[in-house]
């Protein structure tokens, strides 16, 4: 049962409206064709080719001394890197230690990697999603990765949805119990998230964006999970935004010259056009880390082919496609026209 859930992280950059039709989870939108990226590998990243654990990627599971400044938690693997892996790069590029919380292993996933037997392959498949994830990771520079241990909810009305491991059936206090855990261990200062409904309908968005909302403010009450650890206020928490800056629809001309009919299988889905960026508090250029994203999401092998529009998409197009990155501050609510230059603002550094 395909569970797709679409490049859920609607920070759009012009063709992430397109991406919105991207992985997650079985992303056969477009018969497997998505991505962001370079090649080049960032700086503290190594080579990720032919999967390797965690601490072989350079990625940290906990050991030694953890601690970030910026934390995303997003439902899925693939997730990181189809909507925040612009940004991941950008504050890698920048110094900034970041860390990734995936809420689910992905187990609803499609399987489109040539080299893999579906059938063989699906009892395994929260393995090889983790080791895709974490060459992902170790791509985008991403400092600490830490899984939540939910199974995927799968998509809506699905029977995995019933599963008893399932992210949508935990409890939602739990869930969030073991999200403070681990913001009391990084002490980031800032969350991105899902936004308030999950920007998609699928369940681990919607619970994703629950459960970090509960945990940002749980994280600083030490009346809450005392057995968590000692209480860590985070001071900022934002959502990944979906905007309509224009600049897809003014890309299109140079997609259909390349041979990317991407305005056809748009209007096909009679999406109604989206917010504006005058929404966002926060519009990141993350033009610069385009190929470092796009390498990062064909690392999910699994859920997008090599040979994917977004593996095939030419860099400079490629590169305007995903131009900005953008976000919402929910905490502390943003007032209507205010705009940061970036997540930090404010803060000490
Ligand atoms: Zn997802």
């Amino acid at each position: 049962m395909r569970s797709r859930c679409m490049v859920g992280a609607r920070y759009r950059t012009g063709m992430q409206a397109v991406l919105s039709g991207v992985p997650c989870e079985g992303k056969d939108v477009w018969n497997g064709r998505g991505g962001h990226g370079c090649g080049r590998t960032p700086r503290g990243g190594r080579d990720t080719q032919g999967g390797r654990d965690m601490e072989a990627s350079g990625v940290s599971d906990g050991r030694g001394q953890p601690g970030v400044r910026l934390l995303v938690v997003r439902p899925h693997p693939d997730d990181e890197s189809s909507a925040t892996g612009g940004l991941l790069a950008y504050y890698h590029a920048r110094g900034v230690q970041t860390g990734v919380v995936i809420c689910t292993g992905g187990e609803e996933g499609e399987i489109h990697d040539p080299t893999l037997d579906p059938v063989v392959a699906r009892p395994h498949l929260r393995a090889i999603r983790e080791r895709e994830l974490r060459q992902a990771c170790a791509l985008l520079g991403v400092a600490e990765l830490r899984l939540l241990g939910y199974r995927d909810s799968g998509m809506p009305g699905t029977p995995a949805n019933q599963h008893r491991d399932a992210f949508v059936q935990a409890d939602p206090s739990e869930a969030a119990g073991r999200l403070v855990r681990i913001v009391r261990e990084l002490r980031p200062r800032v969350i991105v998230t899902e936004p308030p409904g999950g920007g998609y309908a699928h369940p681990d968005h919607i619970r994703c964006y629950q459960v970090s909302l509960a945990a940002f403010h749980a994280a600083g009450d030490a009346r809450a999970y005392p057995e968590a650890g000692p209480a860590w206020p985070v001071a900022k928490l934002y959502a990944i935004a979906q905007i309509d800056d224009g600049q897809w629809e003014t890309l299109q001309p140079a997609f259909q010259a390349a041979g990317f009919d991407v305005g056809r299988r748009q209007r096909s889905r009679q999406r109604a056009r989206g917010a504006g960026p005058e929404t966002a508090t926060v519009a990141l250029d993350v033009r610069p880390y385009s190929e470092i994203q796009r390498q990062a999401l064909l690392a999910h092998r699994t859920q997008i082919p090599p040979d994917s529009v977004w593996g095939r998409l030419p860099a400079a197009l490629y590169r305007r496609a995903f131009a900005t990155a953008y976000c919402i501050r929910l905490h502390p609510p943003a007032v209507p026209g205010e705009y940061e230059q970036e997540l930090f603002d404010g803060l000490p550094v």
